[in-house]
């Protein structure tokens, strides 16, 4: 069954209808009440899902350990749970422009980018299907010549994946195929605002010949899903995206058992501009650093320091650039910035627009494009901006960036670590010793060179200090979704009596 996108292109206003996905069955909720999405862009309602409940939870989370527990999936060898995952990847690109679409309407953001997006999506579930077959564990022969030991890597158990609004698609891609694909069974709470994609991904799952109960999604809000799937005592690791302050409220309710937490949280990402840059790709990767996705980008490169040399110029044609930055429309093909996501949103990036007008100069941007149907703001920037200000300080997550100069290596890297996070960052220099130096010194989970935003599927992502903790992508991410057992055997029984 394929998603129905002519007919939807048809009538796009035609909204979408969702229940919760248990045990291979949409449901509607025990509460019995829905949630109606908005299109940020547009303001028209596009879809109604499920207002989840904790009795929802209870179901589903039943459902999933009961689908661990018989091992129809977990037992399974790894080559016929790549066979799922490898399926899935060829079904997502199949139903690209309907996905994309949905990405579209429920985030705002344009539709180039959700094509690409769903591409990556699709990618890593080939990448999870390769990581399932090379994951294994260890044996250790040097520990005597009647002694063996065996370290086992076995699925974590039964999980549940809390996923935000700003890459739907893409950030539960960066979870559920490396949980698979380890042999656990899954719990989802999408966002509110964004469950569409993953409501449609639980189609094709079940076309790709995923037994029943192994993947499971409840939609509604943090409270009461979220956080019933943290505390509850049968999940075995949450994997969360979202902001530092729920990452908090999630590891304190995962002390109810102890679960294990892998936490992708916030940033204030560092862009740090060196006189010897390749000015051009530096403004270039500046802008795309924090217009990308409307700044909803936990990478966004928020900070922007520039060596006081080329402070004037770098900043005069920066902003020149930034008015061929076409905001509005997603589908249209010129649109560079969509929508905000969601109205909470929305007022707090205004909110923070307001106190860097108290607080700083207006370099370009700072107004609500109120000509536009939706949720839509100019890209801006800031300069003369204290370092100990809140726009320096705190994640905006919207297309806001302040300029800051600094005047040599050292300032710079006191500067890009003199905060909470430790996400991502970027350097621009032509310079070999900047590059290396930079890279080792820079405190977060990913520092690019040259480039950024720049995502290949192999690389591991995540934060250190208050941007989390555990990586997904890459060879690690299916490690995470594991726990080791080992297993020592003496042979023949060992003559060593206690007693
Ligand atoms: P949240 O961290 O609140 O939301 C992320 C997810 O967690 C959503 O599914 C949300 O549900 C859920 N959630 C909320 N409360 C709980 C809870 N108590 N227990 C378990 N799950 C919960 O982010 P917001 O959407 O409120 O955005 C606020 C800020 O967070 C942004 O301005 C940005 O700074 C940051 N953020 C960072 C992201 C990143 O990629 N690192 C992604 C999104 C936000 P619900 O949909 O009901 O809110």
């Amino acid at each position: 069954m394929h998603i129905a996108l002519d007919e939807w292109k048809k009538t796009p206003s035609q909204v979408r209808r969702y229940g919760n996905y248990i045990n291979g069955a949409m449901a509607t909720s025990i509460g019995g009440s829905s949630i109606e999405r908005k299109s940020p862009a547009t303001d028209e309602v596009v879809a109604v899902w499920q207002k989840g409940t904790r009795e929802d939870v209870a179901q589903a989370v039943d459902v999933a350990v009961e689908a661990f527990n018989d091992g129809r999936w977990s037992n399974l060898t790894a080559a016929e749970r790549a066979e799922v995952l490898l399926k899935v990847s060829g079904k997502i690109l199949e139903n690209l422009e309907a996905l994309a679409l949905i990405e579209v309407q429920e985030t705002g953001k344009t539709l180039e980018q959700a094509r690409g997006e769903i591409q990556f999506a699709s990618d890593m579930w080939s990448y999870a299907a390769g990581s399932a077959r090379a994951l294994h564990g260890d044996s250790h022969t040097n520990v005597g010549s009647e002694k063996l030991a065996l370290v086992l890597r076995e699925p974590v158990g039964p999980v549940a994946l809390i996923t935000p609004w700003n890459y739907p698609l893409v950030v539960l891609c960066q979870k559920l195929p490396y949980a698979l694909g380890a042999g656990c069974t899954v719990v989802v709470k999408p966002s509110e605002f964004t469950s569409g994609t993953t409501l449609e991904l639980a189609k094709i799952l079940e076309e790709a010949g995923l037994p029943k109960g192994v993947f499971n999604i409840v939609t509604g809000y943090g409270d009461p899903v979220g956080q019933a799937l943290a505390e509850h005592t049968a999940i075995r690791l949450i994997s969360f995206t979202g902001s530092t302050a729920t990452g908090q409220k999630i590891v304190q309710a995962s002390s109810s058992n102890m679960k294990k937490v892998v936490l992708e949280l916030g940033g204030k990402n560092p862009t740090i501009v060196f006189e010897d840059a390749n000015i051009e790709a530096a403004i270039d990767g500046a802008i795309r650093g924090f217009v990308w996705n409307s700044g909803a980008e936990c990478c966004s490169g928020s900070r922007l320091y520039v060596q006081r040399s080329i402070l004037e110029s770098f900043t005069r044609q920066l902003v020149e650039k930034l008015q061929a930055v076409k905001v509005g429309d997603p589908l249209d093909p010129t649109t560079k910035m969509g929508s905000i996501n969601n109205e909470p949103q929305f007022n707090k990036i205004r909110s923070y627009i307001q106190q860097g007008r108290e607080t700083a100069t207006l370099a370009f941007g700072g107004n609500v494009r109120s000509d536009l149907p939706g949720l839509f703001i100019e890209p801006t920037v800031f300069t003369n901006v204290s370092h100990d200000s809140v726009i320096a300080r705190e994640e905006i997550f919207g297309p806001v960036a302040v300029v800051i100069p600094f005047d040599d290596m050292q300032e710079a890297i006191k500067l890009a670590n003199d905060t909470q996070y430790g996400l991502a960052s970027s350097v621009w220099t032509s310079n070999l010793n900047t590059s290396l130096t930079m890279s080792r010194s820079i405190r977060s989970g990913i520092v690019w060179v040259n480039t950024f935003l720049d995502i290949p599927t192999e690389i591991p992502l995540g934060g250190i200090q208050q941007s989390g903790f555990g990586r997904e992508n890459g060879r690690f991410a299916i490690e995470e979704f594991t726990t080791t057992k080992t297993v020592v055997i003496q042979n023949p029984a060992t003559t060593d009596r206690f007693v």
